[in-house]
């Protein structure tokens, strides 16, 4: 079972500025897997931006070129799910062996090893075993290598081996074709002026693009209205409204420093100056209220804490925010930044 979703494919990929470089070297790896310099493909970007169809399309491609080989995608939340049962059922080995046999392995979202040592390790002997024999690796990151927090010195000088290419936010272009091709695969049509209405106006996204349209068209549906521009503002408003930014830590971290007007790297300092604990305390604070991310990882994300001074902070926070008039404006401040 490789796991591939075939409605994700490089027919339906559209290439833009945006993607280009990402889209054609997946391309040149799915014409000869192993055989390029691209080896690891390490493909990164944003919540949104096309990493997992991506991911797909290639190994649907070499699926389709290469019948014989294994390939295999899998997520590596999932990946990391297996190797603790592994561990558990005392199978490391068949685990590892598993592996080993793959021709072409695809691994989705690897920032979720961070932090995980033992998970890092297995990979790393995997990786290692598949490059050596001239399989291809396929990755996709929320992140840069460079800006990668808690993965080993040595697996993210493999990862740099091969190429790293960025999805970008696709440019106004690329999300008036990629609405208009939605809209032609479900068979709606839709004026012109309502589509670009909305590329000019959902500019974060691919999902968040999709999302829109669908919408719109869902309300003209129910409703047995005709999709018309003052149908589009309101849908749009309103979806623009509801999708709050995705707070990152390393956003917070920005906002907070920038507030108190100091650098990220004096916030994440062990100097004790109260100033810049306090700062950095109202980070913890801030990424624990808006960001999902666990106590643990938000205290190795800002200045390698661990999860009992990120649980301290918040717990400073709330105290001083009910008994020090300055430190709750600055609270307040903040919270505003931060929701914008
Ligand atoms: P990510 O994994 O980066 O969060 P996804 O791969 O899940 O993003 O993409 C989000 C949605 O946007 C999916 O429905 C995907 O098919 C669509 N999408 C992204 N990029 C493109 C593109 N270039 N052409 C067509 N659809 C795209
Ligand atoms: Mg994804």
């Amino acid at each position: 079972e490789s796991q591939l979703n075939p409605n994700y494919n490089f027919d339906n990929f559209l290439e833009g500025d945006s993607n280009r470089l990402a889209r054609s070297a997946g391309m040149a790896v799915a014409n000869k897997p192993g055989g390029t310099s691209f080896n690891p493909l390490l493909v990164f970007g944003g919540v949104g931006l096309g990493k997992t169809h991506l991911a797909h399309a290639i190994g649907v491609e070499i699926k389709d070129k290469y019948p014989e080989k294994t390939v295999l995608y899998i997520s590596a939340e999932k990946f990391t799910q297996q190797y603790i049962d592994s561990v558990k059922k005392n199978t490391r080995n068949d685990f590892i062996h598993f592996y080993q046999l793959i021709d072409v392995l695809i691994i989705d979202d690897v920032q979720f090893f961070s932090g995980k040592t033992g998970t890092q390790d297995v990979f790393f002997h995997i990786f290692n075993h598949l490059h050596q024999n001239g399989k291809q690796v396929i990755l996709t990151s929320d992140k840069a290598p460079v800006d990668m927090q808690d993965i080993e010195q040595r697996l993210l000088s493999r990862f740099k081996w091969g190429l790293s290419a960025e999805l970008q936010n696709p440019d106004f272009e690329t999300r008036i074709s990629i609405l208009k091709n939605k809209l032609y695969r479900d068979g709606v049509d839709m004026p012109d002026d309502i589509v670009e209405y909305v590329a000019k106006n959902i500019k974060t996204n691919v999902r968040e693009l999709e999302g829109a349209i669908i919408s719109l068209i869902a309300q003209s549906s129910f409703n047995k209205r005709e999709v018309t521009l003052e149908l589009a503002t309101q849908v749009v408003e309103k979806f623009v409204k509801n999708t709050k930014r995705e707070v990152s830590i390393d956003y917070i971290q920005k906002v907070v420093s920038d507030y108190f007007q100091m650098d990220v790297s004096t916030l994440q300092s062990k100097t004790r100056k109260r100033h810049i604990v306090q700062a950095r305390q109202l980070a913890m604070f801030f990424a624990k209220k808006f960001t999902k991310a666990s106590l643990a990882s938000i205290g190795s994300q800002i200045g390698k804490r661990d999860h009992a001074t990120v649980l301290h902070a918040c717990k400073t926070v709330d105290n001083l925010s009910s008994t020090d008039k300055q430190f709750r404006k600055y609270v307040e401040d903040l919270t505003k930044k931060l929701s914008l």
